[in-house]
């Protein structure tokens, strides 16, 4: 895969995502499920990011003090999660995409905040958000 269009429902934000997929979470944080209504944030991290075409529709919301949550403001759609600041190394809203052959989810995170109302399959490691924190904390020891 080397860039694949995206875009939101309405169509007033679209987008490719570039490079080869590094990484397909579901996040089932209660933030992710807010935003979503009640299911998992699937979100997509290629190995160049995003490059966006049409931003009509695009606002970012400030969720946390790390995160910024994009999504479009004519439809809807919920689009990426980017850490803030961040201006492509995007994390993409799977269902967003055009194409999604040869996908499949790498883990599921923040498993200890999932809800009652369903049941996490085991096709991917699960994650607890504080297992995720130091992943992150390591990798930026690396960098
Ligand atoms: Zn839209
Ligand atoms: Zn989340």
């Amino acid at each position: 895969m080397k860039e694949v269009a995206g875009k939101c429902l309405c169509g007033e934000v679209t987008f490719r995502v570039c490079g080869a997929p590094v990484e397909l979470h579901a996040c089932h944080c209660s933030m992710c499920r807010q935003q979503n209504g009640g299911s998992a944030f699937i979100g997509l991290h290629t190995a160049e990011g995003v490059k966006l075409k049409k931003t009509d529709g695009l606002t970012w919301y400030q969720a946390s003090e790390h995160g910024d949550r994009g999504f479009c403001k004519t439809c809807g759609a919920t689009l990426f999660w980017r850490m803030q600041g961040e201006e492509k190394d995007f994390s993409v809203s799977v269902g967003t995409l055009a194409e999604t052959q040869g996908l499949k989810l790498t883990s599921h995170i923040f498993t200890d905040e999932a809800p009652h109302y369903y049941t996490l399959p085991d096709d991917a490691p699960h994650k607890t958000g504080a297992q995720v924190l130091n992943e992150f904390i390591e990798s930026q020891k690396h960098v």
